[in-house]
């Protein structure tokens, strides 16, 4: 009965007062798995998708993708290692628009490219992290569908003109309140975030949205291609989750 009341307690205090929440440090996996099967036929599948690329060609993009190492929040290697990006054509477009814009105003910066698709098995294990603790609803479940999993959203951020990563104030999956913009005010105001932190997020918005991207407002990394809604209805996935009994 205790523990159901704590329970109690953690959700009521995760829907009344998310910003004083303490940082989420997800425990490590006891035995970190690394997802080879699954995520090669994933690979297959989505290579040969209609209307789907694979993301490359791009000057001043690099692909650094955390799930295909150990070294994410969920503590597995979730594309077994294999740093290969895709996106569906529409999303491809505004990439390369990005691009050219970032070049434009700032030619020697580079975009670095966290995520791309994703498949609903890599975000299962992702949900699985935090699924039951009140940071659930910082990753998506299947069930409802991450817009990774349509190929319509990046992870992205920016690398200077030494190669080093532009400094966001907090790291590509942080949980803090202050990850996205919706928390910025606050944290500056707190002395959790510099204005040149504000300052180079609001340069990465900036290229973005100017491409056609629509900001997240709890993820200063996370970008979609078009509304969630449109893309729930008008796209699909390569391997979509079987229907419901
Ligand atoms: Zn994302």
């Amino acid at each position: 009965m205790r523990i159901k009341f704590l329970a109690l307690l953690i959700f009521v205090n995760a829907i009344f007062a998310q910003d004083t929440l303490p940082l989420f440090v997800p425990r490590k996996p006891e035995k970190p798995m690394m997802f080879c099967a699954a995520q090669k036929e994933w690979l297959a599948a989505a290579a040969n998708f209609e209307d789907w690329e694979e993301v490359k060609g791009i000057k001043n993009l690099v692909i650094n993708m955390p799930y295909a190492t150990f070294d994410n929040f969920s503590g597995h290697n979730l594309y077994c290692g294999i740093q290969r990006a895709f996106l569906h054509k529409d999303a491809m477009q505004k990439l390369k628009w990005a691009a050219n814009f970032l070049k434009k105003e700032k030619p020697d910066y580079k975009f670095i490219l966290f995520d791309a698709a994703r498949s609903n098995h890599a975000q299962e294990v992702l949900r699985s992290a935090v699924r039951n603790t009140p940071w659930q609803h910082f990753v998506s479940s299947p069930a409802k569908g991450s817009i990774h999993v349509y190929g319509m959203a990046v992870d992205i951020g920016l690398l200077n003109e030494a190669n080093e990563p532009v400094d966001m104030g907090l790291p590509y999956d942080s949980f803090a309140f202050y990850a996205g913009e919706k928390g910025e005010a606050q944290a500056i105001s707190q002395g959790l975030l510099t204005e040149t932190q504000i300052k180079n997020r609001e340069f990465l918005r900036s290229i973005m949205r100017k491409s056609g991207w629509i900001t997240l407002p709890s993820e200063w990394w996370h970008f979609n291609a078009a509304p969630a809604d449109t893309i729930r209805v008008k796209y699909e996935q390569p391997l979509p989750l079987p229907l419901p009994q």
